[in-house]
């Protein structure tokens, strides 16, 4: 088991019945720690996984306002080599993006084989924000998780591998994040009315998160509900679900890249038999 609570469907839940605080009883230098060596783990995947090209992977982070997609894009993700690793950012659509299905720019952004790419919101924002704040009637988004599903299975069956994460922060720690902006000036430029106006639709999101996570969790693409109020446990709950989804390929990689090297070996000695002359 991990740190992170993983979903794949097989029971409908209901966000209260986790906690948002939970550490698994570690201490932040202990976590702190585990978290350093699990990235210098994903370093060696992430180069295995660019140099095979075999595969993908798409980490689409959500969560309320102030739960934390940044810093862990920051911490988790940020060390990696960003050759082949890069965040798309997804936020209100424009007026290009809305003449199209909700799909549209979504697809655009999805990473090519042996590239990782983190999705700061997403497709999920159109049944969240969407839902909560009837930009689009029920009719429409409530059909969107069928379209989620389907759209998610095509990607996992082109080689993509999918790990979804709901940061999932108490309205405490909300309260106080949103007031630390207030305090600290380099947290000021993040600081937006629009949070607090959010924050009274508590409950409604509450709802509107507790639908994807049970419509949209599949073994393919599963949702990782990850205890966010302490960003420490956080970074190391969502580093952990990364490379245990990594790891298991890290044979396959190796034994390609072992294969590719000894054929293009032959090919070079081949090269020098016939141009033994030169030197
Ligand atoms: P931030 O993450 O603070 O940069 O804010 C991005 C904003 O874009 C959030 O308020 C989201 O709810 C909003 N957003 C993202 N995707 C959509 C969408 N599909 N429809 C409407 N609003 C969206
Ligand atoms: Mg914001």
């Amino acid at each position: 088991m991990g740190y992170a609570h993983r979903l794949d469907g097989g029971r409908r839940i209901k966000l209260n019945d986790f906690d948002a605080g939970a550490d698994s009883g570690l201490k932040h230098e202990e976590a702190a720690a585990a978290t350093q060596r699990i990235v210098a783990e994903l370093i060696e995947l992430q180069e295995l996984l660019a140099a095979t090209r075999q595969q993908s992977v798409l980490v689409i982070l959500q969560g309320r306002d102030t739960s934390g997609k940044d810093g862990t894009i920051r911490n988790v993700t940020g060390p990696l080599n960003s050759q082949s690793c890069s965040v798309a950012s997804f936020r209100a659509p424009s007026t290009e993006e809305l003449a199209h299905d909700f799909l549209w720019r979504i697809h655009a952004q999805t990473p090519p084989a042996g590239q990782i790419r983190i999705f700061n919101r997403s497709h999920y924002e159109d049944v969240l924000v969407v839902r909560v704040h009837d930009l689009a009637p029920k009719d429409v988004w409530r059909k969107r998780y069928d379209h989620i599903n389907a759209f998610e299975r095509m990607l996992t069956d082109s080689g993509t591998i999918v790990l979804k994460f709901y940061l999932h922060i108490s309205k405490h720690e909300q309260k106080q994040r949103l007031l630390e902006r207030e305090r600290d000036p380099l947290k000021s430029w993040k600081l937006s009315v629009g949070d607090w106006k959010e924050r009274e639709l508590w409950d409604d999101y509450t709802a509107a998160y507790e639908d994807a996570l049970n419509h949209c969790s599949t073994t393919n693409a599963p949702w990782h509900i990850v205890p966010a109020d302490k960003k420490w446990f956080r970074n190391l709950a969502v580093a952990e679900a990364l490379r245990d989804a990594l790891k298991p390929l890290k044979k396959e990689w190796v034994e390609k890249l072992d294969e590719l090297g000894r054929n293009e070996k032959k090919v070079i000695d081949e090269y020098r038999r016939g141009h033994n002359h030169s030197g």
